[in-house]
């Protein structure tokens, strides 16, 4: 057990490495000794222990602690949590014995840092899940989320020891866990790295390919960068900046993502690189106005495309990323992105937190330090709209079919990958479901139907008046919500059917008529509706209104015609009174009611036509049709005994007109119009509503409405209009 002499030799190097390091953050012997306690308790609780590589474990914590200093820039107090991280996990020692001997912050820390390695080495399918939670529980300390972004870099830059299922594990979490991460906090600088590793890993073919074709193609890019920035450096230097000015290649990776999303080979990448100009700004003017003189130049020698220019000075990232971009019209016709910052800005794009603690500490503002903190902590328990949502980041729903959520209060709940707000609602409670207006999510007002992700905090927003509709069936995606929606409809279909029955009685009533099945048939389809149950339902939930059942039932009925005529049922003279008498007796005792007759829909009579009566049963009224109606025939033929046995005449004529409707049929000429209309106005004084001819390969086929006294008139004007040149045919149709 212990170190061989070797192995103390290896720690020495990197143990002093990382003292050069600490120069930076330690100011006095307190720092430093802070420091040496934690990595002697490392060099202590690790002895013995070496990593897959076959290198001493130690040498882990000290690199984790280096890349918190140099690349993250974190101070004395995550030094020491880096150097402790793995102490708790991997030995003897417990959260208690780090209080006692480092004090409650770094025991906090450390706990923390463990409570994450157990979510990522436990073997379950929601580690991603309680990944998020974790990160909310721990928020309270933003350093353990970045020391463990420092160990998990390390991690992976040492990955290639590993075995192939536990590359492939690691990479995924990488990938879709810390990159991003890494991002929000502005870390461009590892978020690149850790992407290009995750790639090298995991499609090492693709990765040496892009290498290789970056590299075969470098000479020409210099060269054209070169070509490119001439004339931008001889400007800038007239004007005394004090600047560098670089071509920027991208990543293996970013490159490699765009052929993918793009499905385009690497040689048709138009933006490989990117030109970055980096500036020491004076004191005056702002560092603003300097960008955007540096933009002027470089617009004055290259021309701007319009659509491409991104001020993040004056709205910086949500990350803090602050610089200028544009894209201007290089040599050769080619595009060309040029971004301008100050060196402030581009310490703070590479390197986030690290540049914004350098930058404020060099202000002498040393309260900025937990004022950054502060922010990141506000945006990890509360995303705003200026706070970029810590979560769409996050492909968490990748890793598994279920997601975590949480309530106003912070309880988590699970539920299936897909689910919407309104699901969320059901789960809760069908009340809260069936009332459910919209969802605040994450603090943002979103439509009930919203999706949600892993991590969102939802809190759901009802009305006393809102209740469920038939749509949300297709919204929602758990069967609790489903069932309770079904039977929510189920029981209001219910209700409707009983309350509209109930209103259109009422209503019958005022208006004094017996809602009977007679009724019932016309009033259906007036209100488009194929069943009772459907018309009662509409009426119940106030889909239709009955304003109008009034009118409906006239129009109906026909009585506009029976104000004008009516019909007679001639007395039979006999002296011996038969059945068939007595029962024509009862029929005509009917005639003293002009109501009771009705003309029937299926065919008009109009005065003239020879008619037949039909006793309805249900409205005890007689529907008096065409004697050639076929509807007729089919009454006659099921219902026998309800045909009206004597002659139904019509009586009381008064001048008036009926509409009538003919169809047409002949050969076309010119003029067979004119003649029509000749004979119709002029020879028998008749008023043409309408009339529609239409005409196709020399025969016309046409429509003609008219005002008529009577049959005997229209069959006058008819006759006539059959002598007509070309006429072929004319019949009534109505
Ligand atoms: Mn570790």
């Amino acid at each position: 057990m212990g170190y061989t002499a070797e192995d103390e030799l290896l720690i020495k190097e990197k143990w002093d490495d990382l003292l050069y390091s600490c120069t930076r953050i330690c100011k006095n012997d307190e720092d430093w000794n802070f420091i040496k306690r934690a990595f002697f308790l490392a060099k202590e609780a690790h002895a013995g222990v070496r990593r897959r590589s076959g290198e001493p474990y130690l040498l882990h914590p000290i690199a984790v602690a280096k890349i918190a200093v140099d690349e993250i820039g974190l101070g004395v107090k995550s030094v020491v949590a880096s150097l402790l991280h793995d102490v708790v996990e991997d030995t003897e020692y417990t959260v208690e014995d780090m209080e006692r001997i480092f004090g409650q912050k770094i025991a906090s820390m450390v706990d923390g840092l463990t409570k994450m390695s157990g979510v990522f080495n436990a073997d379950t399918s929601e580690q991603a899940e309680y990944f998020r939670k974790v990160l909310l529980t721990l928020s309270d300390d933003v350093r353990v989320i970045l020391i463990k972004i420092a160990d998990r870099l390390h991690n992976m830059r040492t990955l290639g020891a590993m075995p192939m299922n536990k590359q492939i594990k690691i990479t995924g979490e990488t990938i879709y866990l810390f990159a991003p991460l890494a991002h929000r906090l502005g870390l461009y600088a590892i978020k690149t790295e850790l992407e290009d590793l995750c790639m090298k890993y995991r499609f090492p073919q693709q990765y040496a390919e892009i290498k290789q074709k970056l590299a075969d193609t470098d000479a020409n890019r210099r060269e054209y960068i070169e070509k490119f920035c001439a004339p931008i450096k001889e400007a800038l230097d007239r004007d005394n900046f004090n600047y560098e000015i670089a071509g920027r290649v991208k990543s293996v990776y970013s490159i490699w993502s765009k052929m993918q999303r793009k499905q385009i080979p690497f040689e048709e990448i138009y933006d490989l690189f990117a030109i970055r100009i980096v500036f020491k700004s004076l004191p005056f003017p702002s560092e603003k106005t300097q960008c955007w003189q540096i933009y002027s130049t470089i617009t004055d020698i290259y021309t701007p495309k319009p659509d491409r220019l991104r001020d993040w000075i004056s709205m910086p990232k949500a990350n803090g990323y602050e610089a200028l971009h544009s894209t201007v019209m290089g040599p050769d016709g080619v595009w060309v992105e040029v971004q301008i910052r100050t060196q402030r800005m581009e310490d703070i794009a590479e390197r986030g937190f690290a540049a914004h603690w350098k930058y404020k500490q060099a202000e002498g503002d040393v309260d900025e330090f937990d004022k950054w903190l502060n922010q990141i902590r506000a945006a990890l328990n509360s995303p705003t709209e200026n706070a970029v949502d810590f979560l769409d980041n996050f492909k968490l729903s990748l890793y598994t079919s279920e997601i975590v959520v949480f309530t106003p209060k912070g309880e988590s709940r699970k539920m299936p990958f897909g689910s919407t707000a309104l699901d969320f609602a059901y789960d809760i409670h069908s009340k809260i479901g069936n009332s459910a207006i919209g969802a605040k999510i994450n603090h943002e007002l979103k439509p009930i139907t919203t999706q949600i992700q892993s991590g969102d905090q939802i809190e759901i927003i009802t009305s006393d008046n809102a209740k469920p509709k038939a749509e949300w069936l297709d919204v929602v995606t758990t069967g609790k919500a489903k069932q309770s929606i079904k039977n929510f409809l189920k029981r209001e279909r219910q209700n409707n059917i009983e309350r509209g029955m109930e209103m259109l009685e009422q209503k019958m009533q005022q208006l004094n008529i017996q809602l009977n099945g007679h009724v019932l048939r016309k009033i259906i389809p007036a209100y488009e509706s194929t069943t009772k149950e459907e018309l009662y339902t509409k009426i119940g939930a106030g889909i239709i209104s009955l304003d109008d059942l009034e009118k409906i039932l006239k129009e109906n009925s026909g009585r506009k015609l029976l104000k004008f005529w009516t019909f007679l049922i001639p007395q039979k003279k006999s002296n011996t009174p038969s059945e068939e008498q007595k029962e024509s007796a009862k029929t005509t005792n009917k005639e003293a009611h002009a109501q009771q007759f009705e003309v029937a829909e299926c065919c008009h009579p109009i005065p003239g036509d020879k008619v037949v009566g039909y006793h309805d049963p249900l409205t005890d009224k007689i529907i008096v049709h065409k004697a050639t109606c076929d509807e007729l025939n089919r009454l006659a033929a099921q219902h026998g005994k309800n045909i009206v046995k004597e002659e139904i005449q019509w009586s009381r004529q008064k001048a008036m007109s009926y509409l009538v409707t003919a169809e047409l049929r002949g050969i076309d000429r010119k003029g067979i119009l004119m003649d029509l209309a000749r004979i119709i106005s002029g020879d028998f004084n008749i008023n043409i509503r309408e009339i529609n001819i239409k005409s196709h390969a020399g025969i016309f086929e046409g429509n003609l409405s008219l005002y008529v006294k009577d049959v005997e008139s229209l069959n006058a004007v008819m006759d006539k209009m059959r002598q007509v040149k070309g006429i072929e045919s004319i019949k009534r149709t109505l």
